[in-house]
């Protein structure tokens, strides 16, 4: 481990971040896909996830190769029967992702748009589900990573349950940072990927379904590598085997942020972390004249967009600024006005955090 090279930066980004040194050493062997050690590993990390949103009886897991938008495209093309219909809540690109998933499988859909600066309308969501019937799956994203909002996903899960509808949580860049009882917020399928808030490596994302309404989605895929029903299935009666080449590496290394998670303290454990660099690296941002886009009401504590400064800034330049000063930023992503990000999620804490702000303040070339 003393050998490893160091990094040369810091990952403030949405993921893939900066993962421990444990966590990349344990990578530095092979595995046979359908060995008994190797198969054992995943059926613990299966466990482990559905525990982690709360859960032992009536919830599955299923993990599926690709990156998270893979998993998403699979819950979409295997959950939503030929004639049902599904209405997606956006406000922000991984919202409107979901829509245009639904449209390459010609999946009807309907979109409740509230722009990238509001939450989710429950009015709107009632109307919608009360004057079209076709309506069969809601689907709405957790964090929205585009701005670093926070939808209400319990509110919005009420409303879904009381029309008894299929209700679908993209809980990418949330899952593992705070905590969420996918019974309390009424989720059927709540989907995230190993390199977010559990601090794993890219290469596959999972689902964690309600048993009951995953198994009856068997035979609705309509693509055979993201088959949902067909890749759980394999997993769960064969104790761990994937259906097709799993990424080895990347699951071993997904068993080791788990245990350090637990060892951190667990979800509320982490999610305090998360927060205090997130209050930390507000307050010092707004004491060097940034702003904030989002109001602090609607704010998750894992990404937040900063409104680009007047006069000379140019986001590449300030970007290798810091960037030889050790910390790596990401480019917004809203269109309607000029912002970059800084995520504080990763195995980064408060002091990484000041010293990126004593790297801000030295990089200010406008
Ligand atoms: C990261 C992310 C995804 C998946 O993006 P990939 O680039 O495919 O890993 C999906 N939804 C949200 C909200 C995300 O933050």
């Amino acid at each position: 481990m003393e050998q490893m090279p160091q990094n040369p930066y810091i990952l403030l980004t949405p993921g893939p971040l900066s993962t421990t040194k444990t966590v990349k050493a344990v990578m530095m062997r092979d595995w046979c896909t359908w060995d008994d050690d190797y198969n054992a590993i995943v059926q613990d990390i299966r466990k482990r996830l559905i525990r982690m949103a709360g859960h032992q009886e009536g919830y599955t897991s299923v993990l599926m190769q690709g990156s998270g938008t893979f998993s998403v495209e699979s819950v979409i093309s295997t959950a939503v029967p030929e004639n049902g219909k599904l209405l997606v809540l956006t406000n922000g690109a991984y919202g409107d992702r979901i829509a245009k998933i639904a449209k390459y499988h010609r999946i009807s859909i309907a979109v409740n748009d509230s722009g990238e600066m509001a939450p989710p309308d429950p009015a709107h969501l009632l109307r919608s589900l009360e004057t079209d019937p076709d309506i069969s799956h809601v689907a709405v994203v957790h964090c929205e990573t585009t701005t670093g909002m926070l939808n209400p996903v319990k509110t919005i899960g009420e409303i879904v349950k009381q029309h008894h509808k299929v209700y679908i949580v993209d809980a990418m860049s949330s899952f593992g940072g705070i905590p969420v009882n996918m019974a309390e917020i009424h989720a059927d399928y709540l989907i995230s990927s190993a390199n977010k808030c559990i601090q794993g490596v890219p290469g596959f994302g999972f689902i964690i379904a309600g048993r009951e309404i995953l198994e009856k989605s068997k035979g609705q895929a309509r693509s055979l590598s993201l088959d949902l029903y067909d890749q759980w299935y394999e997993m769960e009666t064969k104790k761990g085997k994937w259906r097709f080449t799993s990424p080895t590496h990347t699951v071993r290394a997904f068993a080791q942020p788990l245990a350090e998670l637990e060892e951190e303290g667990g979800v509320e454990k982490r999610y305090a972390r998360y927060r205090e660099n997130h209050r930390i690296l507000v307050r010092g941002m707004r004491e060097l004249g940034f702003q904030t886009l989002l109001a602090d009401e609607h704010q998750s504590p894992f990404i937040t967009s900063f409104i680009s400064p007047n006069g000379g800034y140019e986001f590449l330049r300030f970007y290798h600024e810091l960037k030889s000063r050790g910390f790596v930023i990401y480019p917004g992503k809203v269109t309607a006005m000029d912002t970059f990000r800084i995520g504080n999620i990763g195995d980064i804490g408060p002091d990484d955090i000041r010293n990126l702000l004593s790297a801000v303040k030295s990089s200010v070339f406008w």
